[in-house]
């Protein structure tokens, strides 16, 4: 661990934070080094406290689930602040408005809609990410996205300071949100339509139409670019002569070109090199530049 004067903790968080935890613990890829801190709040208070009294020039990364997240095998140098498992509440404000804190993961959202009888929100379910990374990320599937449904949302900035924002603050596109500096997500409040007949059958063939299509239950982090306008990234790849294309334990899927597989021992180096592979073979065989949807963090090793 290295900046150690940064690494200072008020009394109350030494004990509770742990230090050199290997991200490959904490990502669906299963791989990057370790985190020099890493804090599971007990709720949001305790998280604005932690932010308060941690040293300004130690940077943090928040994490829902991992599942959008490539970590370099050198890890992260500062704090990484984990909200699965912590800021986990879900209650229906009124006939059609939730709120949902931002460590839910979205699966619930989707299980819990159906039971309030809400909907659409059929989508969230196979999205193995929390509400937190669905918000930085306007994660969507079968033609919705998160953001349709946001009224509003609750952050934290780096000074533990509490704000509420709406949409407007940001600017939303496909896979993309931009809004103001140093602030995370902690919950927002959701809208959506009443859906009286609303069951989990609609949720369980999803599913399996994934299942079908995507190599689910193996370690990726799902789709790896964005889809360029018009286009499909899995097409561009499998057309490349892409698929099953290897660096150390990575592939590209047999099954969905779009998405990385570890087989069980990738480093994220081999990881990031098929990324650049696959890019630039895309960009010499179609001329066309793909963009990482993932999210690629850390140090080299
Ligand atoms: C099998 C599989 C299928 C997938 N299918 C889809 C799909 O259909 N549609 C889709 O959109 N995605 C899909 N994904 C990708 C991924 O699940 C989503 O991007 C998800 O929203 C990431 O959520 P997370 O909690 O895991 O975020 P993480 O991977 O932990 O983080 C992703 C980014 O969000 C930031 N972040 C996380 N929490 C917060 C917060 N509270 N405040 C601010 N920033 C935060 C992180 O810093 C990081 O930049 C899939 C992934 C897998 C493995």
């Amino acid at each position: 661990m290295n900046a150690q004067r940064s690494h200072e903790l008020a009394p109350e968080f030494a004990s509770r934070v742990l230090r050199d935890v290997p991200m490959s613990k904490h990502t669906s890829w299963h791989v990057g080094g370790p985190a020099d801190l890493f804090f599971t709040p007990r709720d949001s208070m305790d998280l604005a406290s932690f932010l308060r009294q941690l040293a300004r020039d130690v940077p943090v990364l928040w994490i829902g689930l991992g599942s959008n997240l490539l970590v370099r095998d050198g890890g992260i140098r500062g704090a990484v602040i984990s909200t699965h498992g912590a800021l986990g509440a879900l209650a229906c404000l009124s006939a059609t408005r939730i709120r949902v804190e931002a460590g839910v993961p979205c699966g619930r959202i989707a299980r819990q809609c159906v039971k309030w009888g809400l909907g659409p929100a059929e989508f969230f379910a196979g999205i193995p990410g929390t509400l937190g990374g669905a918000l930085a990320m306007n994660a969507g599937a079968w033609g919705s996205d998160t953001w349709r449904h946001v009224i509003e949302v609750e952050v934290l900035d780096r000074r533990g300071m509490r704000h509420t924002r709406q949409p407007e603050h940001y600017e939303i596109g496909y896979r993309s949100v931009k809004g103001p500096d140093d602030e995370w997500f902690i919950g927002a409040q959701l809208e959506f339509e009443r859906a009286p007949g609303a069951n989990s059958d609609a949720i369980r063939d999803l599913l399996e139409k994934r299942k079908e299509s995507q190599p689910i239950g193996e370690w990726s982090c799902g789709s790896v670019f964005t889809n360029p306008p018009g286009r499909h990234a899995a097409r561009l790849i499998e057309s490349a002569g892409l698929k099953g294309f290897r660096i150390g334990d990575a592939s590209v899927s047999e099954k969905h070109a779009n998405f990385i597989i570890n087989h069980g021992a990738a480093r994220a180096a081999d990881v990031e090199a098929l990324i650049a592979h696959v890019r630039d073979t895309v960009a010499r065989v179609h001329g066309v530049e793909l963009t990482t949807e993932v999210r690629i963090v850390g140090e080299a090793a």
